[in-house]
């Protein structure tokens, strides 16, 4: 089985594909710190990153039901696209999985799931994707 990852966002700590830590980029100048790639700072513009692992839990800054998906969504419909807040201070867009609609609070707790889904005529090879669940 291969597991494929975005490796800008995600770094995977095993090869189940279920287990792995969010990637950010910190500025050494400012401190400002933001999810995923960056190639200069959007607070200061300085080019002087690093690489860091953002924490797996955060709190649900807001949420939406999207009833009507993107186009190729894998997943059941409705569902729950939530940005979740982490302690570094980047504001991570995912689904929020196993939590009723009528119990999503913002503000919550939540931590960082990782699931496998499989990748459109590849057979044997899927695709490591994050989202969100109540901590
Ligand atoms: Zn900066």
């Amino acid at each position: 089985m291969v597991v494929s990852v975005d490796e800008k966002c995600l770094r995977l700590t095993d090869e189940s594909g279920e287990n792995g830590v969010l990637l950010g980029m910190r500025c050494r100048n400012c401190g400002v710190c933001v999810f995923g790639p960056a190639t200069f700072c959007q607070s200061c513009t300085s080019p002087d990153l690093e690489e860091v692992e953002l924490s797996a839990e955060g709190t649900l800054y807001s949420f939406t039901i999207v009833r009507v998906p993107p186009s190729g969504w894998p997943g059941p419909v409705p569902y729950v696209l939530g940005e979740t807040e982490l302690p570094e201070g980047p504001h991570v867009l995912a689904e929020v999985i196993d939590c009723a609609h009528d119990d999503l609070r913002v503000g919550m707790a939540v931590t960082l799931a990782l699931e496998t889904v499989g990748m459109d005529g590849i057979e044997g090879s899927e695709r490591a994707v994050y989202k969100w669940r109540p901590a």
